[in-house]
């Protein structure tokens, strides 16, 4: 088994896994989840978990043809959805959180970082971020589809470093281990080619592979960006043991860049810049030197016409020295910059927090 260690996991558990028979849910397989989930918050570790299920779980209380309509689907995802969350909030003592998202919300900039921060914020509270797509609403153009690619977004979103998809398959198999004996779990796969891709089959014959297909296209989004993926067998207790001793029951895809990279070339090169906010000199030091956030107390000057979340440069000495994304926009800047972070509130009536570019949503140039 490969040992790997983890901080922040998006933690992907499948419809199998919620709802074995189809017939609303089931706590067999999650149960030894959960306790994964307590046990690794206990070691200070972050999960993030994308739940699939309320399709499954609503199914039966749904009246339909042997192929139910696109509306009769989304009222079992209604319907399913909440069952689904009570399904996991039994097996906690701290809050669940429900977010429910389309792959358009994290295509648009604003939603995108207001799923971030609230994001940011349910886990700084130590609540459990439960994420699906919003199968109630989403047809199939603004959908991702499935939970493996949008248990990758999220992952990537959220800056994870670990995807762990659990799945009803034991990891990446040599050959379809349903139909040949003789094929071998892969524990460790260093790079996704040509050769990793076509071990899942093409679509038609993927779901004799247990979907694998999509997990791989997961695994690749997440690898080439930093985040290394597990695919393992929810379907056994012992894979939550092994995991929480950080060795890999399954398959593990190395991550082949590093995290950083992905971030600082989606702020680089991603987003237009908005305006300018030109610094003094003791913001200049702490941004350059320190590794600190922009506050207003810094702030000597703001340009252009920016709202809040946009992008903007940041100047000293009439060069940009830096880009980032503004908490506030250009007319609230105006009112606040020189302004102590205790006064943001008082002058605005109200206030996004201190940090009026954060550290993380900076990058020097
Ligand atoms: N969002 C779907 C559901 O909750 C599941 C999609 C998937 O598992 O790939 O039923």
């Amino acid at each position: 088994m490969q040992s790997f260690s983890f901080k922040r996991a998006v933690l992907k558990v499948g419809s199998a896994l919620i709802s074995p028979d189809g017939q609303g849910c089931s706590g067999e397989y999650v149960l030894p989840i959960a306790k994964f989930i307590s046990d690794s918050r206990k070691q200070g570790k972050e999960i993030i978990l994308v739940s699939s299920g309320s399709v499954a779980a609503g199914r039966s209380q749904v009246k339909s043809r042997q192929r139910p309509t696109v509306a009769e689907k989304q009222a079992m995802a209604s319907i399913g959805q909440t069952q689904m969350m009570a399904n996991w909030a039994r097996f906690f003592d701290f809050s669940c959180a429900q977010m429910l998202i389309t792959i358009d919300d994290l295509n648009d900039r604003r939603r995108y970082i207001n799923f971030k921060n609230t994001l940011n914020a349910l886990l700084s509270n130590q609540a459990l971020p439960i994420i699906n797509e919003n199968d109630t609403i989403a047809v199939d153009e603004i959908k991702v589809g499935d939970n493996d690619n949008l248990a990758a977004h999220v992952a990537l979103a959220t800056q994870a470093d670990t995807l762990i998809i659990c799945s009803d398959v034991d990891g990446l198999f040599t050959a379809n281990p349903r139909i040949d004996s003789s094929a071998k779990l892969i524990s460790y796969v260093e790079n996704i080619d040509e050769h990793t891709l076509s071990l899942a089959g093409d679509a038609g014959s993927s779901l004799g592979t247990g979907g694998m297909v999509t997990k791989l296209q997961a695994a690749q989004k997440c690898t080439k960006s930093g985040v290394q993926t597990m695919i393992v067998s929810g379907l056994k207790a012992s894979a939550f043991t092994h995991l929480a001793n950080e060795q890999c029951p399954g398959t593990l895809f190395a991550a082949t860049s590093k995290a950083s990279s992905a971030r600082r070339h989606w702020l680089t090169h991603t987003i237009k810049v908005k305006g300018q906010i030109i610094i003094d000199e003791g913001a200049y030091n702490a941004l350059l030197n320190k590794g600190a956030s922009l506050l207003a107390v810094g702030i000597t000057q703001v340009c252009g016409q920016f709202t809040n979340n946009d992008a903007v440069e940041i100047c000293f000495e009439g060069k940009a020295i830096a880009k980032g994304i503004s908490a506030y926009s250009a007319q609230e800047l105006g009112q606040i910059l020189g302004l102590g972070s205790k006064e943001i509130e008082s002058t605005l009536g109200f206030h996004y927090g201190e940090e009026v570019v954060h550290r993380d949503n900076l990058v020097s140039m």
